[in-house]
């Protein structure tokens, strides 16, 4: 017996919704309440955040219904909120095959192999990279990908910044950056720029940035840990030269997360999805939602209404085929999480304070703990707007749980605590660094999977214990 086989469910699933941006959570919300128990693979690492590119973005200003705006990670938070409410089954998974040309369709990931009537893509699509010889050395180390999310960071803050694109993101991200950069330099390739005609005059007007025409990004150069600047060509008279900054922001656009689906379904030279009836693809059955079909607007509204369409038509042809098996809903389920807790003083801390205590928060704690503790300590050094340690949060808090009473746990917030994080040679969102007996034993950048926290935690209980 295979492997798959052994992880396979016998159930055939009504809809299984792959993703979970705005197209994919409105799916869930519209094919649980046409009582299909939708189940939907989140993503966890492939292709963006689960949640998608809203957890890369601070204030949403454009969805209806929220005259005040929204950050891009709570309106996520919500739309995962309403789904799980009218029934929806989430993973946080990536799926890494299908079979669409045999019914039941497969779906599987690394845990799992899952059979469904029908599907709905909605995998969304990833920022480019540049490719530059020195990239992968300075990524993380000046070089980003989110600029909302790493652009707090002490090592950026009263820094010389650049943006490369020219678009609405570039034009978002370097108005973003003047909050924290001494300047910000804008890189542009062409001689124009393709952002909307309100965007580039927030940029142009600036006195904080600076626009680059006709300019290309051939290098980053820096020193072991960080970067120091870029070497750049002007691209009419091919002279080139240094700009020394010490964050450099990509906002170049995407790429459709479509390679699972090649040789699947019918996908265009870029590889988007080929759609018509708005969501239905080459193959009955299959649809697909939101910005893996969409090249055009690519909106977190468009992509929850084609959402909402792919999942109607699912519940239609399922009807059709007489394939529907109904679950019925009792009670909603989700609880609203409890809202953020304000800043506390440093006597407030001090008052609360109990090396008893697994979980902690703030500088205060963290100190105590560090000359005090004879646990491993956990350091989550995260920011409010970072929708990576939001993805992180669930994760973490598993962990903590797991080893409650074994380890102490502290959470920075990196805003509220900038000298701490510069201290500790923090430049990115979320870090967690592990501290044992006053030394750094160990650094983990970024959302990993629960394994190699659980792995590093469990390495030094050992050393402790033995
Ligand atoms: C910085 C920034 C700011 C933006 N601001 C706005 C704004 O203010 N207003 C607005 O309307 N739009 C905004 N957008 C655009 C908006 O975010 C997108 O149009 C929207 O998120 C697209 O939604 P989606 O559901 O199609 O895909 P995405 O949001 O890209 O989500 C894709 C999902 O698929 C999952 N996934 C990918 N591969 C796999 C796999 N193999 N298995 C399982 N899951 C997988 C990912 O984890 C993710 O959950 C912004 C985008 C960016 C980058």
């Amino acid at each position: 017996m295979s492997l798959y086989k052994a992880m396979t469910n016998p159930t055939v699933e009504n809809v299984v919704i792959i993703g979970s941006g705005p197209a994919g959570y409105t799916a869930a919300i519209y094919a649980a309440r046409a009582n299909l128990k939708p189940f939907v693979f989140e993503g966890f690492q492939a292709g963006g955040l689960p949640g998608g590119q809203l957890m890369t973005t601070t204030e949403v200003e454009n969805f209806p219904g929220f005259p005040e705006g929204i950050t891009g990670p709570e309106l996520m938070d919500r739309m995962k909120a309403q789904a799980i409410r009218w029934g929806a089954e989430l993973v946080t998974e990536d799926v890494t095959f299908v079979d669409f040309s045999q019914r039941p369709f497969v779906i599987r990931s690394e845990e799992r192999e899952v059979q469904a009537h029908s599907v709905i893509i909605a995998t969304g699509a990833t920022a480019k990279r540049l490719g530059l010889p020195c990239e992968h050395q300075f990524w993380s180390r000046g070089i980003s990908a989110c600029a909302i999310c790493d652009g707090a960071t002490p090592i950026f803050r009263n820094a010389e910044l650049a943006v490369i694109g020219g678009g609405d993101s570039a034009a978002e991200e370097a108005v973003y950056l003047t909050k924290y950069g001494s300047h910000v330099h804008l890189l542009v390739r062409g001689d124009k720029m393709r952002a909307s005609k309100a965007m580039q005059d927030r940029v142009l007007k600036n006195p904080k940035i600076t626009v680059h025409w006709n300019t290309e990004v051939i290098d980053v150069f820096g020193e072991e840990d960080h970067m120091k600047g870029v070497k750049i060509q002007d691209r009419k008279s091919l002279f080139e030269s240094e700009l020394h900054v010490k964050g450099l922001f990509y906002a170049i656009g995407h790429t459709p997360n479509t390679h699972l689906f090649q040789g699947q379904i019918e996908l265009d030279e870029i590889g988007y999805v080929v759609t018509h009836e708005g969501v239905a693809t080459n193959v009955e059955g299959v649809y697909a939602a939101g910005d893996v079909q969409d090249h055009e607007y690519r909106q977190a509204i468009t992509a929850a209404g084609t959402g909402c369409m792919a999942a109607m038509l699912a519940e239609r042809w399922l009807s059709s085929n007489n394939l529907v098996q109904e679950f019925h809903q009792t009670e909603a389920s989700e609880k609203p999480e409890a809202a953020p807790t304000p800043h506390k003083t440093e006597d407030e801390q001090a008052a609360e304070f109990d090396v008893a205590r697994t979980r902690h928060e703030g500088g205060y704690a963290l100190r105590k703990l560090y000359h005090e503790s004879d646990r491993l300590i956990m350091v989550k050094y995260a920011s409010p707007t970072c929708g990576p340690c939001h993805t992180l949060k669930p994760i973490l808090s598993k962990i903590v749980d797991e080893f409650d009473g074994r380890i102490h746990y502290v959470e920075i917030d990196i805003q509220q605590d900038p000298e701490i994080a510069e201290s500790a040679g923090v430049v990115g969102t979320p870090t967690i660094q592990f501290f044992k007996d006053k030394a750094l034993v160990g650094e983990l950048k970024g959302v990993k999977p629960k394994s190699q926290y659980r792995q590093t935690i469990e390495s030094h209980l050992t050393v402790a214990v033995g």
